[in-house]
């Protein structure tokens, strides 16, 4: 199955706004098997949309658009698409009804122009918007279908995860069989190199390829269309697959790293504690983000300032002065700190510089430490990443629940 995006809106070809919904789209698409072979975009012009739409129609099966969805006169998207397939915007009783809910929550009245939103495609099923008020909308035409979605990035992403997504795997079990193998720790290159007899040996029958981001590189193993046995086959070479990459495998397909580190923690019954200076709280909010994690995370510390590391983590000064705060010492001191303070199994810390200033010779921009401590063990590990300032704290955030993960499978 190929795929097309329709990207809409006049503000992305006046410079004024950034299409990043595309190339998240094709990232995402991506990883669940789906290629996306084309992308255009053009303005809140119905003729255009609809040239183009026809077009899209006789050269691919998915055509995914995204903005125009609004309630305002500039947004045409829904009209146009109608006026191709030949169908009447009809008023969905249930979509109006869920629009009305949402501004009761907030306390005010639907305004009468969010009314239109409730207009849809005969024939359309919405998929629930569940950040704004207007659904993404599902339509089948044949052997095509057409998905259409917001142009605000975080309800666009939120509907494709929670009703694209789920719609494309179910239908589209019968062609595509692909996993995602996420590590962390190691190069693309050098990942390449260590299975580059495996992806040999296999290359009659799979594709691989390699999704690096500064994280991790995900590896995508898809088995090739019509090959026999295609399930028994993905398990076989996913197992060939992580048996050479070993302990830099920390999941498959949607899992998170968070969620492996939940998982791991709720097995051994530990309970975790968090001590961050340079990440500024995002380890503790990636934590968070797993459903139940208050059965194993008990809290933490942002522990930015140096007044804040002696006081409440109990760091003694000379560690801070001898060593600094960005040290092995003070890393592992902090972790020592918040576990006594929290009472926990396990103690975790960060501390490092983001940058883009504060960096010398000795320690340069992206030098961080993690420190860990649990029950009779103490350790630490020394990172030099690169990249601008929020690259370096998602590596660092990174790193340390790797780091986590890694104790937590030998524990
Ligand atoms: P709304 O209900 O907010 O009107 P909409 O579906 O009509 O939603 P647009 O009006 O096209 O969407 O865009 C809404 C917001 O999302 C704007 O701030 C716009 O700049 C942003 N946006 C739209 N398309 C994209 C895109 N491709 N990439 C990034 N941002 C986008
Ligand atoms: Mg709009």
């Amino acid at each position: 199955m190929n795929g097309a995006l329709l990207i809409i809106g006049d503000e992305l070809l006046l410079g004024t706004t950034i299409d990043t919904n595309s190339a998240w789209l094709g990232r995402r698409l991506a990883e669940v098997g789906i290629e996306v072979k084309y992308k255009l975009t053009v303005g809140d012009s119905p003729k255009i949309i609809e040239d183009e739409l026809r077009r899209l129609l006789e050269k691919f099966d998915i055509i995914i658009t995204t903005g125009g969805l609004g309630p305002t006169l500039d947004d045409v998207t829904k009209k146009s698409i109608a006026k191709v397939l030949g169908k009447k915007l009809v008023l969905n009783e249930r979509i109006l009804k869920a629009i009305k809910k949402h501004f009761q929550k907030r306390g005010v009245e639907m305004p009468a122009i969010n009314m239109s939103q409730a207009l849809i495609p005969q024939g359309a099923h919405s998929i629930k918007n569940p950040v704004g008020t207007a659904p993404g909308l599902f339509l089948k035409e044949g052997e095509k279908w057409i998905f259409i979605l917001p142009g605000v990035p975080s309800e666009m992403k939120a509907i494709f995860e929670e009703g694209v997504l789920p719609v494309l795997s179910r239908e589209g079990k019968k062609e595509i069989r692909f996993r995602t193998i996420k590590t962390t720790g190691i190069t693309e290159s050098r990942l390449a190199e260590i299975l580059d007899r495996t992806v040999k040996e296999v290359s009659g029958y799979v594709i691989v390829s390699f999704l690096p981001r500064h994280t991790g590189v995900n590896i995508r193993i898809k088995i090739k269309k019509g090959t026999e046995g295609g399930d028994e086959l993905l398990k076989k070479v996913e197992e060939k697959f992580t048996e050479k990459i070993g302990i830099y495998t920390y999941g498959r397909d949607e899992e998170t790293m968070e969620e492996v580190v939940g998982y791991l923690l709720t097995m051994r019954n530990f309970t975790l504690s968090v001590a961050e200076s340079c990440t500024g709280g995002l380890i503790k909010h990636r934590i968070t983000n797993v459903s139940g994690s208050s059965k194993y995370f008990i809290g933490g510390v942002v522990a930015y300032s140096n007044e804040v590391k002696q006081n409440l983590l109990g760091v003694p000064e000379q560690t801070l002065q001898r060593y600094g705060a960005v040290s092995q010492q003070t890393a592992i001191s902090m972790a020592k700190g918040i576990r006594s303070l929290l009472k926990t199994d396990i103690g975790l810390s960060v501390t490092g510089i983001a940058g883009p200033s504060g960096g010398s010779v000795e320690k340069p921009v992206g030098l961080v430490y993690i420190g860990l401590l649990s029950k009779g063990k103490t350790s630490f590990e020394e990172h030099r990443f690169l990249g601008d300032r929020i690259k370096i704290k998602e590596q660092t955030a990174q790193a340390a629940l790797d780091m986590l993960r890694r104790y937590l499978l030998n524990a």
